[in-house]
C-alpha cells in the first residue's frame, strides 16, 4: 500500500521533492550568492531577464520569486506586475531583492503584490527565514484552494468544481469543435442499502465507488465528481460518444466488480450503479446544463430498464436534444 490510496490524500500531497525558487538578476554574481544560500534545500532556477523570469513561471512554475528590482530592459516591478495579472502566475509569491531600499520603492513593490523586500547585499540566515516563511504560507494557501474543490467524503471533487469545469469545458468544446462527453452515475437502491447496513458501511460504500470510478479514467483532463448524496458525475474533455460509451460500461462493470455485498438490492447480490451518458458534438446544438439534463434524463432510462446499465445519446441538432 502505498500513502497515495484515496483521490483526496493524492491531491492533497506536496511532497513533490524540494521546493522550487527562481532566482531573477541580470548580475550573474547575485544568482551565484543565491545558489550558494538556497541550493542544498531547494531547486534553484535562474533567469537573467525579466522576459526570460515571466517564460520560466509560464513553463515550470516556481513556488517563489526572488525579484530584483533594477534590470536592463523589463524591470523587477514590470515582471512582478505581469505575473499578478495572469491567473496561471498570480498565486506565486514575489519577494524583491533590492540594494536601493526606500519607501516609495518599498510601497511600489507591494502595491504590485509582492510578499515582502530583502536589502542586498543579503544575510543568508535573514533571507533564509523569510523565504521560509513566505514557503509555508504559499503552501498553506494552495491546501485551502484544493480543499474548496474536494468532496469530504469521497476526496473526489465536488460539485462546485464540476459546475465550474463544465463551463470551461463546454466553451473549449465550442470553441475547438471538438466533441464533450459527460457521464451521471447512480447508486441503485442505496436507500435500502443504508437501511439493510447502516450509514457509516453507505459512507464506506460511497468512498469505494468513488475510488473505483477515479481508477477507471485514463487521461489528465478526465475527472469525476460527486454530484450530490449518491450521484457521482464525469466530465470528458474531447471524447467522442462511442469512446465515452465504451468507458460508461467500464465504469458500471468496474463498481460491480468490486463485489460490494448488498443482499437486498433487485439487480443483484452486489452494489451496482445506473449510468447515463450525453455527448456534444459539432452538429450539436443547445449548451451544458442541457447536455447534464440529457445526461440525466438517460440515467432515468438505465433506471427504468433495469438498473445496473449504461445508456447513452448524443445531444441533437434541434435544440431540444
Ligand atoms: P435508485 O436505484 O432509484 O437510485 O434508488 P435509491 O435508493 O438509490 O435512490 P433514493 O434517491 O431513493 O435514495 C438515495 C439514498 O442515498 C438516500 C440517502 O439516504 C442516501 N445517501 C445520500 N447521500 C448519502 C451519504 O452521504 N451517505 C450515505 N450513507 N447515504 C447517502
Ligand atoms: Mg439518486
Ligand atoms: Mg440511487
Amino acid at each position: 500500500m502505498t500513502t497515495l490510496d484515496t483521490p483526496m490524500e493524492a491531491l492533497l500531497d506536496s511532497s513533490h521533492g524540494k521546493p522550487k525558487l527562481l532566482v531573477v538578476d541580470d548580475q550573474p554574481i547575485n544568482i551565484q550568492v543565491m545558489h550558494q544560500v538556497f541550493g542544498s534545500d531547494y531547486q534553484v532556477f535562474m533567469a537573467t531577464s525579466g522576459a526570460q523570469a515571466l517564460a520560466i513561471c509560464k513553463s515550470n512554475p516556481p513556488d517563489l520569486v526572488l525579484l530584483d528590482i533594477v534590470m536592463p530592459g523589463m524591470d523587477g516591478f514590470e515582471v512582478c506586475g505581469q505575473l499578478k495579472a495572469n491567473d496561471a502566475t498570480r498565486n506565486i509569491p514575489v519577494i524583491f531583492v533590492t540594494a536601493h531600499t526606500d519607501a516609495a520603492q518599498e510601497t511600489h513593490g507591494l502595491s504590485l503584490g509582492a510578499v515582502d523586500f530583502i536589502a542586498k547585499p543579503v544575510n543568508p540566515a535573514v533571507v533564509r527565514a523569510r523565504v521560509k516563511t513566505q514557503l509555508t504560507l504559499k503552501f498553506q494557501s494552495d491546501l485551502l484552494r484544493k480543499l474548496v474543490f474536494l468532496d469530504g467524503l469521497s476526496g473526489v471533487f465536488n460539485r462546485r468544481y464540476f459546475d465550474q469545469q463544465l463551463g470551461v469545458e463546454w466553451m473549449r468544446s465550442a470553441r475547438s469543435n471538438s466533441p464533450l462527453s459527460i457521464i451521471m452515475i447512480d447508486v441503485d437502491h442505496f436507500k435500502l442499502f443504508n437501511d439493510r447496513y447502516g450509514h457509516q458501511a453507505g459512507d464506506d460504500c460511497l468512498r469505494q465507488i468513488a475510488v473505483t470510478l477515479k481508477s477507471c479514467l485514463k487521461r489528465p483532463a478526465d475527472l469525476v465528481a460527486r454530484y450530490g448524496g449518491e450521484e457521482f458525475a464525469c466530465i470528458l474533455p474531447d471524447t467522442p460518444f462511442d469512446d465515452a460509451m465504451m468507458l460508461a460500461n467500464e465504469l458500471e462493470r468496474k463498481v460491480r466488480a468490486q463485489h460490494i455485498p448488498h443482499e437486498v438490492s433487485t439487480v443483484g447480490p452486489m452494489v451496482t450503479v445506473s449510468v447515463g451518458l450525453a455527448t456534444r458534438t459539432l452538429d450539436s446544438v443547445g449548451d451544458a446544463v442541457q447536455l447534464v439534463g440529457l445526461a440525466d434524463a438517460q440515467l432515468y432510462h438505465a433506471k427504468q430498464n433495469g438498473r445496473g446499465r449504461a445508456c447513452g445519446a448524443i445531444l441533437g441538432a434541434s435544440a431540444r436534444g
